[in-house]
């Protein structure tokens, strides 16, 4: 085995443990299209439940929880649209904002006042748009890292300029963050030590073409390593 090959995923002075105690900001997928799909519809879920207990304890009328369940569940779902480049605030006024109109909606169609009961439909539409916001987006997150899971040999490096090794240590992986501690890319190797996958989580993207992460599938029947399109 050739331990230079890999050598620098020791990350230069600095020691594995420490990279760990002060580890990169947890990623976010800013784009990617299944988690969105995964996210906005865990965000929608938890966005209704959370919009509807919050008006009935509020003590909202069915109708008003009604109205908050829907507002809650656009909010949550916001989450899937957006996945983490929006704010937990615009989740919230989005799910407010649709438990207004569907309140004021029923009271319309019902005869009621039209006012009536819309502030609580709107306390529990935007507190469920909120709190759905952020499942989705933890969901999201937590699907897209299940997706690229790491190899039981896993190891990290920090700061390396331009794109990881395409060899390393047999049956591993490796993640490459930017000096900010940012995800940029992770490479998975094979049995003998030739890169098989590679995901990037964050590289140019002038012309929006790109969604992330994405996968390239690296072809050494050649003879010589070739990275496939994603
Ligand atoms: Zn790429």
């Amino acid at each position: 085995m050739n331990f230079h090959l890999y050598h620098y995923a020791g990350i230069g002075q600095r020691s594995d443990s420490e990279l760990q105690a002060n580890n990169p900001v947890k990623y976010i997928d800013p784009d990617g299209r299944v988690f969105n799909i995964i996210a906005a519809g865990a965000g929608a879920i938890v966005g209704a439940g959370v919009g509807a207990v919050t008006t009935a304890l509020a003590g909202g009328s069915k109708k008003d929880i009604a109205a908050a369940a829907l507002g809650g569940a656009a909010g949550g779902a916001l989450a899937g649209f957006t996945c983490g480049a929006s704010l937990v605030v615009t989740a919230a006024v989005t799910g407010a904002a649709v438990a207004a109109g569907v309140d004021i909606a029923i009271n319309a169609y019902q005869g009621n006042d039209l006012l009536d009961g819309v502030d609580k439909a709107v306390l529990g539409g935007g507190v469920g748009g909120g709190v759905g916001y952020v499942a989705g987006v933890a969901i999201g997150t937590a699907a897209s890292e299940l997706k690229y899971k790491p190899s039981k040999n896993h190891s990290i490096t920090q700061g390396r300029v331009g794109s990881l090794k395409t060899e390393g240590k047999p049956n591993s992986s490796i993640d490459l963050y930017d000096k900010k501690g940012n995800l940029l890319q992770r490479r998975f190797y094979g049995k003998d030590g030739k890169v098989t996958i590679a995901v990037d989580f964050s590289h140019g993207n002038e012309d929006g073409s790109h969604s992330f992460p994405h996968k390239h599938v690296w072809d050494w029947s050649k003879g010589y390593p070739q990275r496939l399109p994603e």
